[in-house]
């Protein structure tokens, strides 16, 4: 899909890719507030951005945020889903049940689902091929810790989570990838340019050693203290194709700043 053109890193840059940004509310804004942060959110981002937009509410601000969103062009997406359909999973919440709320979207492998709830590479390739099965788009979570990165770990890291990622039978549904350095999550440390850029075109080289077509269309976001006033340098990269937006996604005025800044320059 669309022309390509080679980067500095040698990988292959689609310039038909459209910036995504999504806002991960984390367990905050779980009933009316979900709703009002919502309604600000479709009244702050300007009609016809360039950048796709997305909200990923708790589960119990699903349904009813999709609704407040509806007929504005920003997706829900649930923060995570249990491989399953239905079953005896106390707690749980399965794709289906994601898509009946309204969202056409899912966060898989977060780090925060890796680092608190155990969750391993084997289980992200699960929900993947789960959420795809339902047509959801996985927006999966691949980074490395602060110790990792001091070890010089930080590509073998994500390259073996990504290769986990891309194991699952998605069934031709899309992907998109979302790089968050542990080190970068609710710090106020973010990535520089160049450090998120090294690790994107990296990334990129490994999709397209699995599938040309595949590394063209994916989206790769960068995660980790993406604010109004880091945003514009992190998106001008060249396989920085949007941004996973934990605490600036709960201000309605800060995240429709970091969508602006996908605007051309
Ligand atoms: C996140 O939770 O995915 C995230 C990137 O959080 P923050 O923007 O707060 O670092």
């Amino acid at each position: 899909m669309g022309v390509r053109a080679s980067t500095r890193a040698g990988a292959l840059v689609s310039p038909g890719r459209r910036p995504l940004i999504a806002g991960n509310w984390k367990m905050y804004r779980g009933g009316a507030a979900g709703c009002e942060l919502a309604d600000a959110v479709r009244r702050a981002v300007a009609p016809g951005a360039r950048a796709e937009v997305v909200v990923a509410p708790p589960f119990t601000a699903l349904a009813a945020v999709a609704e407040t969103v509806r007929g504005a062009t920003i997706g829900v997406a649930g923060q995570s889903l249990h491989p399953g359909t239905e079953g005896a999973f106390t707690g749980e919440v399965s794709g289906p049940m994601l898509v009946e709320c309204g969202a056409t979207w899912v966060i898989v492998g977060h780090s925060e689902r890796r680092q608190l709830f155990g969750e391993t590479d084997a289980n992200v390739q699960a929900k993947v091929a789960a959420a795809a099965a339902c047509e959801l788009v996985p927006i999966a979570c691949v980074g490395e810790t602060l110790a990792e990165r001091e070890a010089g770990r930080t590509l073998e890291v994500v390259s073996r989570q990504l290769a986990a990622i891309l194991a699952a039978d998605r069934a031709g549904v899309s992907l998109v990838v979302a790089y968050e350095p542990v080190w970068a999550i609710g710090t106020g440390r973010v990535a520089g340019p160049d450090q998120a850029e090294e690790v994107h075109a990296a990334l990129r080289v490994q999709l397209e050693r699995h599938d040309p077509a595949l590394a063209a269309a994916t989206r790769i976001l960068y995660g980790g203290s993406v604010k109004p006033e880091n945003a514009a340098g992190l998106l001008a990269c060249p396989n920085v194709d949007g941004a996973l937006v934990g605490g600036a996604s709960l201000d309605a005025a800060a995240f429709a700043a970091i969508v602006a800044a996908a605007e051309p320059g």
